[in-house]
Parts: C-alpha cells; sequence; structure tokens
C-alpha cells in the first residue's frame, strides 16, 4: 500500500461496514485526549454504541501500560463508554495473558508500572521489580552482600512505561537477559507521547525498551501494537478474523501498522498523535517500512461515523 489516505466518505464507510464484523478502537488519542486521559473526544461514546447496535463486535485496544483492563474498565464506565470488561484489551493484561497461556513458572522482573504486577497477580504469574529500586551506594557493594536482589528464579524481564525507571533496574535486567533462556518481553515500543495542551515530550515505553535491547544485544518480544499478539489473542478467544476486522487509531507506528501488517483495514483520526500532513510524508519517504504506516482512510475525528452514518 503506499497511496495517499483517502478521506473516508459515506459510500466507503457504508462499504466498509459491509464487509467487517469486528472493529478494533484504539483508546488515547481516539476515545479520549488530556494530560489525564479524561477529555472524551465528542460523541466517542455514541460511537461505540451505534457500532455496537449495528451488530459489530467492538474491542477496545490500548498500548498503555500503565492500565490494568479493571482500570480502563472503570474509566469506560466513569465516561459513560457502554463496553464490555473482556472487550478491554490493554498491553499489560496481554503480557500477563501470555505468560499463563505458555504456562511460565518463573519469576518475572518488571521494569514498568503497578498495573503490570496487578495483571501479573491476576493471572498468577509471581513477579517482583516495580517501585523504585535504587541500591545506592556501590554496585559492587551490593552484590558482595547480596542487597542488589538478583534473584535466581528468575526467567523473564518484562519492561513497559516505567517513571521509576533508573541505572540500577538497567543492571539488573540485562544481568537476566545474559541468560539467553531468560525471556525478554515488552508491553509496547510507543516512543513518545504528545499531551495535547502541555509542552512536554515524553519519551514512552519503547525508549526504555530500547536502552535494555541495546545493552542486552537483545530483541524484546512485543505484546502491544504493531506486534500481532492481540490480534492473535482475539483470534484464539473471539474468532476475530483479521480480514473482516478494521483498526481506529491515531498513531502511524503502531495502529496503523498494527492493521496493515496483520491484514485488517486501518482507518486514521486526527484528534491524536498524527496529522494528515505525516500520514502523506509517508507516501513521499519511498521507503517500504514506512508505507506500510499508511492508512486505506482517514476521518477528522471518530465522531464522523456517526455524521457519515446519518448523512
Ligand atoms: N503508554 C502510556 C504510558 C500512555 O500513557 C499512553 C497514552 O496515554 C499510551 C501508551 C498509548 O495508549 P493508546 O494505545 O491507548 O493510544
Ligand atoms: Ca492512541
Amino acid at each position: 500500500m503506499d497511496s495517499l489516505p483517502m478521506s473516508m466518505d459515506r459510500d466507503s464507510l457504508q462499504q466498509l461496514l459491509g464487509e467487517i464484523d469486528t472493529i478494533l478502537l484504539d483508546c488515547d488519542g481516539v476515545l479520549w485526549q488530556g494530560a489525564q486521559g479524561t477529555d472524551v473526544v465528542p460523541r466517542a461514546q455514541e460511537v461505540v454504541s451505534r457500532l455496537k447496535s449495528m451488530g459489530k463486535k467492538v474491542f477496545l485496544v490500548t498500548n498503555n501500560s500503565t492500565v490494568t483492563q479493571d482500570d480502563c474498565y472503570r474509566k469506560c464506565n466513569t465516561l459513560g463508554f457502554s463496553v464490555e470488561r473482556e472487550s478491554i484489551i490493554c498491553a499489560s493484561f496481554v503480557l500477563a495473558q501470555y505468560l499463563k497461556e505458555i504456562n511460565f513458572q518463573k519469576k518475572v522482573y518488571v521494569v514498568g508500572a503497578a498495573a503490570i504486577a496487578q495483571e501479573m497477580q491476576d493471572a498468577g504469574i509471581r513477579c517482583i521489580g516495580v517501585g523504585p529500586e535504587r541500591i545506592g551506594g556501590s554496585i559492587y557493594a551490593a552484590l558482595a552482600e547480596g542487597k542488589l536482589g538478583l534473584d535466581p528464579d528468575v526467567g523473564a524481564v518484562a519492561v513497559g512505561f516505567d517513571r521509576e525507571f533508573s541505572y540500577d533496574k538497567l543492571v539488573r535486567a540485562v544481568t537476566y537477559l545474559a541468560n539467553p533462556e531468560c525471556l525478554f518481553l515488552a508491553t509496547n515500543t510507543d516512543e513518545k507521547y504528545i499531551v495535547t495542551g502541555t509542552p512536554l515530550h515524553l519519551p514512552a515505553a519503547g525508549i526504555l525498551v530500547r536502552a535494555i535491547e541495546k545493552a542486552s544485544s537483545r530483541q524484546a518480544q512485543v505484546m502491544g501494537k504493531p506486534s500481532p499478539t492481540i490480534l492473535y489473542m482475539l483470534q484464539a478467544r473471539y474468532g476475530v478474523q483479521p480480514q473482516k476486522t478494521l483498526v481506529i487509531g491515531d498513531t502511524l507506528a503502531s495502529d496503523i501498522m498494527f492493521g496493515n501488517e496483520c491484514g485488517m483495514w486501518s482507518v486514521l483520526v486526527l484528534t491524536g498523535v498524527a496529522t494528515l500532513q505525516d500520514a502523506r510524508n509517508l507516501s513521499l519517504a519511498n521507503d517500504p517500512l514506512l508505507q506500510k504506516q499508511i492508512p486505506l482512510f482517514y476521518l477528522e475525528s471518530v465522531a464522523d461515523i456517526l455524521t457519515l452514518l446519518d448523512s
């Protein structure tokens, strides 16, 4: 796919809705926005309800590893989204479910937020590492005194967004990963967050994942978008078929790449990270990897689905 994204009109929406039975909605930047993620995109709740009333299976899919499925479910209730708990797919939930499915029995060293530990606990997976975890003083002395906290029962390192990321955590993660049998998992590889209304440039989980990848000379197995892991889970649990599935997202490198690479349909909305110019620039880049991030269609907002359906 190397053409320019098309503005979606009434006919193309009707045609697309005739092809699909499942819709994967990205959360931040599609359904809600803002520093706290509590500013609902106008009419987004109505869009979810309308699509469900048309008989479509609707899943909310977020790469945000700092929330559990339960957190997200409660947020949806508060914000007025009518969704079932099971239809919320969070990166931290997927990671814990993946370990459960492979019957992982050892401990997991987590570089990430409490949400990952919570999902692991709910899945019956033992984990360590969440929190500040600073050694202080000499790292060699700490090792000699057994204070480095290296646990011989750790068999996986799991990385997500971590406000407490430190050199000490990096040392522990890389030391565990020196064992080739130790699994290396990441919730997501988003590199930055743009929070509308603030001047901040926020490095995201992907930067922490890259640091550990570089330092360990290994590559993490990614759970979140654009990796196909979420699709595999939806296929196994709900019989979701990629050719009958539409991904609606605001980020080219995660949502749109996820849709395109997994054989699903993709629509970009302009209420989040990517601008239309970003999408158009991909066509000019002449780079096959970037061209996989070009959406088939774009909409100004997810609410345009309602306007087009009612026009
Ligand atoms: N990770 C973190 C820590 C976030 O705060 C966010 C957005 O709020 C994301 C990832 C991206 O989430 P989504 O996939 O819903 O856009
Ligand atoms: Ca998003």
